[in-house]
C-alpha cells in the first residue's frame, strides 16, 4: 500500500479540483483520482466547449449584422474545422491549467477509475490508497428519454457540440439551459433548428416573463419553438433521424436529447462503504457535504441542488474546509445563480414571481427593459429585461431575473445584494456606472416602488 493521504478526491471536475486545491492549501496531503482529464466534464465536454462554440456564434452573428454599426463584412462564413480546433484548444489549455494548479499546490494526480473500499479507502486498479477522508466528485452523465438511445444521429449535448460537420438541420429536445444554448448556437451558424419542449414554456425553471422574452427572440432568429409538445417514435437512419413531434412527422440530420442528467455513481462502491443515496440516485449529504459514512464527503452533480459548476466548486471548498477542521460557510442553494448562455442570455437567483406567490409571500415586482437605459442604444443591445421580485413588507429581494446579452455577468451584483441582505430599497440607491447595461438593475429596483427614471 502506498503512503497514506489526508484527502483523496475522486473526480477532477470543477468540484473536485477546487476541493483538492483548498485541502492542499490547508496543509492536507491530497490526491485526485481522475479517469479522464483534469477539469472534468465541465472543462472538457460541457460548460467550456459549449461557451467556446457560442462565442463563435456571437462573432459570426455580429459580423453578419454589423453594417448598421458602420462595419461592412463581406462573405463572413463559418470555418467548422477551425472552430472545432479552437474548441479543443480552449479545453486543453484550461485542463492544462488545472493540472498546473495541482502541481503548484502539490496535489498528486492518480490516473484511473477510483472506487471506495468497504473501510472508506480508495481503490484504483490493483492499488489501494489509504486516506483519512474521501471527497466524491464524479459528476453526472447524460440521460436519454424513455425508449430512445443515444447513437450517431441521436446525440447528447457533447455530441451536439462536437458534430463532425455543420448540419443542415437539428432538432433539440428539452429547452432547459443546455438545449436552448445548442439551439441558439446552431441557428446562428445557419442550421435549421427545431426546439422541442414538453412543458408549456421554454426554460421551464425560469420566470415566465423571462422565458417569454427568450422565446420571442428565438422565433425572430428563426428557431422553430414547439412547447407543450411531446416527442415519440424516434427512428434513427444512416443520414437522418425521424420522429413524431406532437401530431407531425419530423426529419432532421441530428436529434439532440437534452433530457437531464443522472449522478455518475456507477462502480463507486457506495453501498458497501455505507454511503446512502436518495432521490434520483443523488448522494445524501448534510450542509457540510458529509455523507452517511463519516469519512466520506460528496459534492457537485452527485448531490442535491442544481447541476452547476460554480455550485460544485463552492461545495468542494466547504468539504475541504470541513475535513481540515477550519471554519467554513455552507453553500446556500438559494444563492446559487442559474446562468444560460443562449442569445439573449438568462440568469437568475432565488424565486420566480410564481414561486414567491406559491410560497405565500406578499410580493411586489419591479421590471425594467434594457432598452430603457442609454447603454443599450450605444451597444446596440436592446433585447431583455431585469425583473426583481421583492417582499412587499420588508423589501427583501426574493428573486432576481435578467434576460439580455450580459445577464450572466449582471446577475453577480444581485446575488451579492441578496447574500449581504440588502433589500431593493438599498439597491435603488447604489450608484451604477454610466453608460452600462447594469443601470437597468438600478431602475428595476426603483421600479418596485414606481420611480424608475427611464420608464
Ligand atoms: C452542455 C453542458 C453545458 C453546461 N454549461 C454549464 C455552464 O455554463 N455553467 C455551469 O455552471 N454549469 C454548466 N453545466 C453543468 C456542469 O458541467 C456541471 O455542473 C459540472 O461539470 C459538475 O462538476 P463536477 O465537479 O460535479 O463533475 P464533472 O465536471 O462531471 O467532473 C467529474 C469528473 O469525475 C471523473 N470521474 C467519474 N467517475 C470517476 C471515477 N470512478 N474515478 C475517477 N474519475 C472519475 C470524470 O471523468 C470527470 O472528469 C453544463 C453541463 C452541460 C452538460
Amino acid at each position: 500500500m502506498a503512503d497514506p493521504y489526508d484527502v483523496i478526491v475522486i473526480g477532477g471536475g470543477p468540484g473536485g479540483y477546487h476541493a483538492a486545491i483548498r485541502a492542499a492549501q490547508l496543509d492536507k496531503k491530497t490526491a485526485v483520482v481522475e479517469v479522464d482529464k483534469p477539469g472534468g466534464r465541465c472543462l472538457n465536454y460541457a460548460c467550456i466547449p459549449a461557451k467556446t462554440m457560442l462565442h463563435t456564434a456571437e462573432i459570426l452573428d455580429r459580423a453578419e449584422h454589423s453594417a448598421e454599426l458602420g462595419v461592412t463584412v463581406q462573405g463572413a462564413s463559418l470555418d467548422w474545422e477551425a472552430l472545432a480546433e479552437r474548441r479543443a484548444k480552449v479545453s486543453e489549455t484550461l485542463s492544462g491549467g488545472v493540472k498546473m494548479l495541482w502541481d503548484k499546490n502539490k496535489v498528486a494526480m492518480i490516473e484511473g477509475q477510483g472506487s471506495l473500499t468497504e473501510d472508506g479507502n480508495v481503490a484504483v486498479g490493483d492499488d489501494t490508497y489509504e486516506t483519512e477522508a474521501v471527497i466524491l466528485a464524479t459528476g453526472s452523465v447524460a440521460l436519454a428519454i424513455p425508449g430512445v438511445e443515444f447513437s450517431e444521429r441521436v446525440v447528447d449535448t457533447w455530441g451536439a457540440w462536437s458534430l463532425p460537420t455543420l448540419p443542415k438541420s437539428i432538432a433539440v429536445v428539452g429547452a432547459g439551459a443546455s438545449g436552448t444554448e445548442i439551439a441558439s448556437g446552431y441557428i446562428r451558424y445557419g442550421t435549421e433548428v427545431t426546439l422541442i419542449e414538453m412543458l408549456p414554456q421554454i426554460l421551464p425553471a425560469e420566470d415566465k416573463d423571462i422565458a417569454r422574452v427568450v422565446e420571442r427572440v428565438f422565433k425572430k432568429q428563426g428557431i422553430e419553438v414547439l412547447t407543450g409538445t411531446p416527442i415519440s417514435d424516434v427512428e434513427p437512419a444512416s443520414k437522418s433521424v425521424k420522429a413524431k413531434v406532437g401530431d407531425r412527422e419530423l426529419e432532421v440530420e441530428y436529434l439532440c436529447i437534452c433530457g437531464g442528467r443522472a449522478p455518475d455513481t456507477e462502480g463507486l462502491g457506495l453501498e458497501a462503504a455505507g454511503v446512502a443515496t436518495g432521490e434520483g440516485g443523488k448522494i445524501e449529504i448534510d450542509e457540510l457535504q458529509r455523507t452517511s459514512n463519516p469519512k466520506v464527503f460528496a459534492i457537485g452533480d452527485l448531490v442535491r441542488g442544481a447541476d452547476l459548476a460554480h455550485k460544485a466548486q463552492e461545495e468542494g471548498v466547504v468539504a475541504a474546509e470541513t475535513i481540515a477542521g477550519v471554519s467554513t460557510h455552507p453553500v446556500d442553494p438559494n444563492l446559487v445563480p442559474g446562468a444560460t448562455f443562449c442569445e439573449p442570455q438568462v440568469a437568475s437567483v432565488g424565486m420566480t414571481e410564481q414561486q414567491a406567490k406559491d410560497a405565500g409571500r406578499d410580493v411586489k415586482v419591479g421590471r425594467m427593459k434594457l432598452g430603457g437605459v442609454g447603454a443599450s442604444a450605444v451597444y446596440d443591445d436592446r433585447d431583455g429585461i431585469v425583473k426583481l421580485v421583492a417582499d412587499a413588507e420588508y423589501g427583501e429581494i426574493l428573486g432576481a431575473h435578467v434576460v439580455g446579452n450580459r445577464a450572466c455577468d449582471m446577475i453577480a451584483e444581485l446575488v451579492d445584494t441578496i447574500a449581504l441582505e440588502g433589500g431593493y430599497q438599498e439597491l435603488a440607491r447604489i450608484s451604477h456606472a454610466h453608460p452600462t447595461i447594469s443601470e437597468a438593475v438600478l431602475d428595476a429596483a426603483r421600479a418596485v416602488d414606481g420611480w424608475a427614471i427611464h420608464q
